[in-house]
């Protein structure tokens, strides 16, 4: 008989292992708490968009998704600063033919859904909200779409059920089960720059834009359809801050005041403003991740806040791991599980601290004249020195290598900068009988 799966969560990155799992030929069962989008999805509602890199691609090309994902993504080389006056500055992401990609996160979803779905041995099942789990016989207490109470059980279970998980929320019951759950004092609010003419852009489609104000920032990136999805983030209290931003004439003073060349292309801004939410940013880091026959992916294991745009790419590289390992070992779980959770707990620790980091580099740093000179060398060593020289963001972004070794590195490169500044040796970068055994010294 073919064990079953259950996954507990139907978004980015329940949908892709349930594809995952289909493949292996394991009997799957997903329960998703939302309608199923295959049949609700809303043709011209509001655009939410995400960052997918190297890790995410390389996840989707083990289903077979990644061409078609990226036929309907926008290329983004580099970020775009506005200064208060409306001054524009450009920092290449990597080198050239490196960039990330504008998706849409419903699109994404949905494609993964719609795959996941041509499986026969795959049944999903909306409407379906998991509220209790017993990690001791592998099962789930599930609501169903009428209010029935029902138990599932299978032979491995998985929660992808997002940063807020449920089957998480039974693990913390359990005994010596580390958990943190930190919110940042910012929250974050989905606005819009509208398309132009005939559905162009109104700004550079190639790059992902950011206002950076310091202790605040806005950010926008591009939608097919010509708009462009702004998120702005801001602190919930103090001078500038959501809790004076409540009416008409102080939303629009705010607006005139930081984001002036953005306001013209933002006509709906006060309405969405008023009535779109504030969401929260949350880092949430667990261990263990996996409890007898109960495994945590995605955002059930790892939410981060999303300053790297790394967090479904994250999520994504846990599925493609888990995937290689059951491709290993099936049917050794123990073994699976316990590789698993090895591998990937240090590396979601390891992003998570890079998006907090991050956090500071795009609000305020990258507005600031010093640290664009910083950039500049990075990047020169990067084209200069390609097979000697990484950048973190590279690592990171274009990169599977180990999110820690990314970080690590991350620090190494930024002695070896700043002292190449210090020592004047920006302005002879092309020295290579000067600059080679630096960098190999900053290595070590
Ligand atoms: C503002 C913002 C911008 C971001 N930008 C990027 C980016 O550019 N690049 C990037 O890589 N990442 C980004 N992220 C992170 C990314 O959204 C998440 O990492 C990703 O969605 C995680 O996927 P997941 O499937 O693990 O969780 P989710 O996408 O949260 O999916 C969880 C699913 O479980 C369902 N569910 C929840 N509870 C239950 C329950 N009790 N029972 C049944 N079903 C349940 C939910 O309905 C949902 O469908 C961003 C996040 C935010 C907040």
């Amino acid at each position: 008989m073919k064990e079953k799966a259950v996954i507990i969560g139907g978004g980015l990155s329940g949908s892709l292992l349930a594809i995952c799992l289909a493949k292996r030929g394991l009997e799957v069962e997903l329960y998703e708490r939302r309608s199923d989008m295959r049949t609700t999805i809303a043709e011209g509602g509001r655009s939410i968009n995400l960052a997918l890199s190297t890790r995410g691609i390389e996840a989707l090309k083990k289903v077979g998704l990644a061409d078609q994902v990226l036929n309907d993504a926008i290329p983004m080389t580099g970020r775009q600063m506005h200064s208060k006056i409306g001054e524009l500055t450009n920092q290449p992401y990597g080198t050239d033919g490196q960039y990330i990609n504008s998706v849409s996160r419903a699109g994404l979803n949905l494609k993964l859904v719609q795959l996941a779905g041509e499986y026969p041995n795959v049944k999903m099942f909306f409407n379906c909200k998991c509220t209790d789990a017993n990690l001791k016989n592998n099962s789930a207490t599930i609501i169903t779409s009428d209010g029935a109470e029902i138990q599932v059980s299978g032979d491995i279970m998985f929660g992808t059920d997002g940063a807020f998980s449920a089957i998480r929320s039974e693990m913390q019951k359990t005994n010596r089960f580390n958990y943190s759950q930190t919110y940042e004092n910012y929250g974050y609010k989905e606005l819009e720059i509208v398309p132009g003419k005939n559905g162009s852009f109104q700004i550079d489609q190639n790059a992902l834009h950011i206002w950076p104000r310091g202790e605040f920032m806005m950010i926008a990136l591009p939608n097919l359809e010509g708009s462009f999805t702004c998120t702005l983030f801001l602190g919930y209290e103090g001078a500038q801050s959501f809790a004076n931003l409540k009416d008409e004439a102080s939303i629009l003073e705010f607006f005139n005041t930081y984001f002036a060349d953005a306001v013209p292309m933002m006509p709906n801004l006060v309405k969405d403003f008023m009535e779109n939410p504030i969401g929260n940013l949350v880092t949430v880091r667990c261990n263990p991740w996996v409890i007898n026959r109960f495994a945590l992916v995605g955002d059930a294991a790892h939410a981060i806040i999303p300053f790297y745009g790394q967090g479904m790419n994250c999520s994504f590289e846990d599925v493609k791991d888990l995937d290689d390992l059951i491709e290993q070992h099936y049917p050794n779980w123990d073994v699976i599980l316990d590789e698993y959770q090895k591998a990937r707990i240090v590396n979601a620790n390891a992003i998570a601290d890079l998006a907090c980091k991050n956090f500071v580099e795009m609000r305020d740093l990258v507005g600031r004249p010093e640290f664009m000179k910083f950039k500049h060398v990075e990047h020169e060593l990067c084209d200069l020195y390609p097979e000697h020289f990484q950048s973190q963001y590279e690592l990171v972004t274009f990169n599977t290598t180990p999110y820690s070794y990314a970080q690590s590195q991350g620090g190494k490169n930024e002695a070896l900068i700043y002292s190449l500044i210090e020592q004047g040796l920006d302005t002879d970068l092309e020295n290579r009988d000067i600059i080679i055994p630096l960098i190999q010294k900053y290595k070590q």
